[in-house]
């Protein structure tokens, strides 16, 4: 099952309607799964389908997936991006985060032995790591501009 469906299985699940306006915006973000989207990208896209469609309902229907697990939100120099959620994969993974272009890059978890070392008497219930920085590809980008 994709992973497209496995999320609109979870708002079913979560009694959520499965409007048309929800249903276009989790395939948008589904299908630019390693990005962090802006929510302006997300707007214009979602005006292309449903030009009365309000940046708050946008924002709504963000947060309601987001409280469900369906969508993550981070917070970037210029604003709140949202991203499809990642773990349908359920294996664990860290991520590169480009600040510039909001890729995402899956990477495999750091070796924690020294820390699971250092914390051996402490109970850890939970890691989260993300390294940031700016991608290839943006990075190719901003040389031939500063050059052009
Ligand atoms: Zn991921
Ligand atoms: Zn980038």
């Amino acid at each position: 099952m994709s992973n497209l469906h496995l999320a609109l299985q979870l708002l079913q699940q979560n009694n959520y309607k499965l409007t048309k306006q929800r249903h276009y915006l989790l395939e948008y973000l589904a299908s630019h799964e390693d990005f962090y989207i802006t929510l302006t990208q997300l707007d214009q896209h979602m005006r292309t389908f449903f030009p009365k469609m309000s940046h708050d309902t946008i924002y709504r229907n963000v947060k309601e997936m987001q409280q469900i697990g369906v969508l993550e939100t981070k917070m970037f120099q210029n604003g709140l991006r949202v991203k499809f959620q990642c773990d349908f994969h359920k294996q664990e993974h860290s991520h590169f985060i480009c600040q510039q272009c909001g890729r995402a890059l899956e990477i495999p978890l750091p070796d924690f032995s020294k820390t699971h070392e250092q914390l051996r008497n402490y109970q850890i219930n939970n890691y989260h790591v993300e390294i940031w920085g700016i991608c290839d590809l943006c990075q190719t980008k901003n040389d031939s501009t500063t050059k052009a």
